[in-house]
């Protein structure tokens, strides 16, 4: 994978995260935040840990941020030093700047100002928390909309050694009326599989669809597979 310069801007539980997980990806990171603890903290664990105020242009201009293509403004409470940031990143002219959001209000001002992306990990968390509670056994899931998303479910048991066509999935979208778009099989993508496979125990099944007809494939007793 091509090794990504990103800036990331605030180093709460969040912003630590990414902060890490693309470094760990092999990315170039530069985080910063103005508390010089969280940043001794990350020492060792980004390329680059640095204390500065990132509402101060002249901090971010000596740190050479106008280089970099991706930032991400983690700061999600002080909403007031987001956006302050946001717009400076992007007078700046970083290309991606991508920011986190806490409220309604917050991202709809932050989409004005032309921000690229903008996320919503607490809420996107909040419905995602949902949606697992009332589909036990998914592994994880993608809302699409409401009702309707991808998830990625553990081969149940009584489906295991059975080729897709006698487990209900033949022709790809039949007795459960979802997708079958992918199987896992450990380090393997089988995409758009053919009915005659067979599935194995561990494997990773990849579907859309509605989320009561997941569920079902999940649930053993609602259909049976004869
Ligand atoms: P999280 O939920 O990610 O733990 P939080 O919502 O508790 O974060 P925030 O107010 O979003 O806390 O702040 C996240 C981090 O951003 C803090 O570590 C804070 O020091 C840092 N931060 C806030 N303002 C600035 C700024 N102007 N420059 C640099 N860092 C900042």
């Amino acid at each position: 994978m091509k090794t990504t310069q990103v800036v990331v801007i605030g180093l709460g539980r969040f912003g630590t995260t990414v902060a890490t997980t693309l470094y760990q990806m092999g990315h170039d990171v530069l985080a910063i935040d103005k508390d010089p603890i969280k940043v001794q903290e990350l020492a060792g664990q980004v390329t680059y840990a640095v204390a500065a105020d990132a509402t101060d242009e002249d901090a971010l201009r000596e740190l050479g941020i106008e280089k970099f293509e991706y930032a991400v403004v983690a700061i999600g409470s002080n909403t007031e030093a987001s956006i302050m940031v946001s717009v400076l990143l992007k007078s700046l002219e970083i290309n991606n700047v991508v920011a986190r959001s806490v409220s309604k209000l917050q991202g709809q001002t932050l989409d004005r100002i032309n921000v690229d992306k903008v996320v919503y990990p607490e809420s996107d968390m909040g419905t995602k928390l949902a949606h697992d509670l009332f589909l036990p056994g998914i592994e994880q899931y993608m809302e699409l909309t409401s009702t309707y998303g991808i998830s990625k479910i553990k081969v149940p048991l009584r489906l295991v050694n059975q080729s897709l066509k006698n487990s209900g999935f033949g022709n790809l979208r039949d007795r459960y009326g979802v997708t079958l778009i992918a199987i896992q099989r450990g380090e393997d993508i089988i995409i758009n599989p053919d009915e005659n496979q067979n599935l194995i125990s561990n494997d990773i099944l990849i579907i859309a669809g509605p989320d009561e007809k997941i569920s079902d494939v999940v649930r053993p007793t609602t259909i049976s597979t004869d």
